[in-house]
């Protein structure tokens, strides 16, 4: 088990981002190596301190109680999905207003397997994530790509921070 599962058990990690960008698909493809198809809503237990979302980011209430212990937090939209895309600004508003000022956030734009059906180009997050000062990667969490690695750079800043 790499570097990134340990120190990303020692820290409140969180994922965020508009339901289906998959969220839980790549928790369980960090968690296990595999993709599971098909769409579910349960939050995958793995270990306590990755906490998943478990279908609220429909109704925007993952709110004060869900922000406040995070020390990493996953910030996800689909490139396939340019609605989940322009909702990055409005995620990143709510968690600069409740989540801590020292909070280590990463933009990930995930579902970059499918190609055919992009929406949002990699210089658009890479953009997006400059202008916020936050690092970026595309991912997959169907092949894996870049999975190991968001968690991994997650953990390196933390472990700079500690
Ligand atoms: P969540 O609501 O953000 O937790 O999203 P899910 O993990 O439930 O995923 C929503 C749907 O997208 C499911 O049908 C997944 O199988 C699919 N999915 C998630 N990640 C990927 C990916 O990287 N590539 C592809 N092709 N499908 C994905
Ligand atoms: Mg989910």
């Amino acid at each position: 088990r790499g570097d990134g599962y340990n120190e990303a058990l020692l820290h409140k990690t969180i994922l965020v981002g508009d339901s289906g960008v998959g969220k839980t698909s790549l928790l369980v493809q960090f968690d296990q190596g595999k993709f599971i198809p098909g769409s579910f809503s349960a939050t995958v237990g793995i270990g306590f301190t990755i906490w998943d979302t478990a279908g609220q980011e429909r109704f925007r209430s993952v709110t004060h109680a869900y922000y406040r212990d995070a020390q990493a937090l996953l910030l996800l939209y689909d490139i396939t999905s340019k609605m989940s895309f322009d909702n990055i600004r409005a995620w990143l508003t709510e968690i600069h207003e409740y989540a801590q000022k020292d909070v280590v956030i990463m933009l990930l734009g995930n579902k970059a397997d499918v190609s055919s059906e992009r929406a949002v180009r990699t210089e658009e997050g890479a953009s997006l994530a400059r202008e916020y000062g936050v690092p970026f990667m595309e991912t997959s969490a169907k092949t894996g790509m870049n999975v190991e690695l968001a968690f991994l750079a997650i953990a390196k800043e933390l472990k700079q921070r500690a």
